[in-house]
């Protein structure tokens, strides 16, 4: 593992050379909030920010993603034959992807790259990408990824770790993919790597330190799936519900989507866009019956799902980095910290009798 030190005087020229080898997404503000963007030519990242109002997952799976397409004109040999498109996997990078975030693609990756089954848009996607990580020393109050399997200096899931030091960036440099990025970018002043490493683990104990919420999650393995799904306390955790899915679109780990064929003419398009278990329609059957009809149904989904479900079947933690984005955005304030210490503190009627 190498340190680079990066001058800020030679941050944007770097980047400019890196534009002409990837695609370079970052964040930048747009209106109040910031946002990952692919830059434009000379454009520079915003680095003046908590975190983004929206995770940067929509870079390695987009919001609506063409996946095959076909000709209904019967007067062609290939009609109605699904056609794979010839989408674009040149390489990219994301420039100041918060460790947390990094960190939700590998949890991603346990469902769309599985020995059974394999994703070709996603794993492509993910595997032209290079994540350059920007270290998080001002966590939000909401952010609770030191329990979540993260942390502001977290490095699993990130090829350079980029901690700000005053006049210059240390880039902690930790696969393969980091290397050419920070030889392509002509940032090859090495750091005092003793004194770098240092410096960095200082810092990161003092961010740490920031960290003032936390969830409880030692039981949730242990507890019995039917009995927590009948626990009482779903009526009041979902009851102020809009099922809006605001918790689900900002969220880096959730990956529920829907698939549309779209004709236009005597041609057409099968497409996979995003979509949101608290949706109703998510899982509405051609009867008409909705086996998740209520949104006490949604919201047990949505937190079993994240919280006992993948526990149980991928045994590597809950499907949750601690990023606090969903905590934020609810307009009804449904946070998944208390719901968390209410799973994970359930007594069964079996728990409570004397032995
Ligand atoms: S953001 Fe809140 S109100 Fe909207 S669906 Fe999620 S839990 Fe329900
Ligand atoms: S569930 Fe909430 S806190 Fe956890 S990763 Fe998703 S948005 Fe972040």
């Amino acid at each position: 593992m190498k340190i680079f030190s990066i001058a800020k005087d030679n941050w944007a020229s770097g980047l400019d050379r890196l534009a002409e080898s990837y695609r370079l997404f970052a964040p930048v503000k747009e209106a109040e909030f910031h946002n990952f963007k692919e830059l434009a030519n000379g454009e520079t990242p915003d680095l003046n920010f908590l975190n983004t109002r929206l995770s940067p997952k929509a870079i390695i799976y987009p919001q609506t993603e063409t996946m095959f397409e076909y000709s209904l004109d019967e007067s062609r040999e290939d009609h109605h034959i699904m056609k794979e498109v010839d989408n674009s996997y040149s390489p990219q990078a994301v420039i100041g992807i918060r460790p947390c975030d990094a960190k939700a693609f590998l949890l991603v990756g346990h469902n769309f790259d599985t020995p059974e089954y394999k994703d070709p848009y996603w794993i492509k996607a993910y595997e032209s990408t290079t994540l350059v990580g920007l270290a998080c020393d001002s966590p939000c109050s909401s952010c609770f990824c030191t329990t979540a399997g993260s942390g502001p200096y977290h490095e699993e899931g990130l090829d350079i770790l980029l901690v700000e030091a005053e006049n210059q960036f240390l880039a902690k440099v930790l696969t393969d993919k980091g290397e050419k990025l920070v030889k392509s970018a002509g940032w090859d002043t090495a750091a005092d790597e003793a004194e770098a490493g240092k410096q960095i683990e200082t810092a990161k104990q003092a961010a740490e330190a920031k960290i003032n919420a936390f969830v409880n999650t030692d039981k949730l393995k242990e507890i019995d799936t039917v009995e927590l799904y009948k626990a009482p306390f779903w009526e009041d955790a979902s009851f102020s519900c809009i099922n809006c899915g605001t918790c689900t679109f900002v969220c880096p780990t959730c990956w529920c989507f829907d698939i549309q064929d779209e004709n236009h003419g005597k041609s057409g398009v099968r497409m996979r866009n995003w979509d949101s278990c608290m949706f109703p329609l998510f899982t509405i059957h051609g009867t008409g019956h909705n086996p998740r009809g209520t949104k006490l149904h949604r919201v047990r989904q949505r937190f079993m799902h994240k919280l006992k479900y993948y526990v149980d079947k991928y045994d590597v933690g809950i499907q949750c980095v601690g990023c606090g984005r969903c905590v934020r955005s609810c307009p009804v304030n449904i946070d998944i910290r208390r719901v968390c210490d209410l799973m994970n503190s359930y007594k069964t009627e079996k728990d409570s009798c004397p032995a």
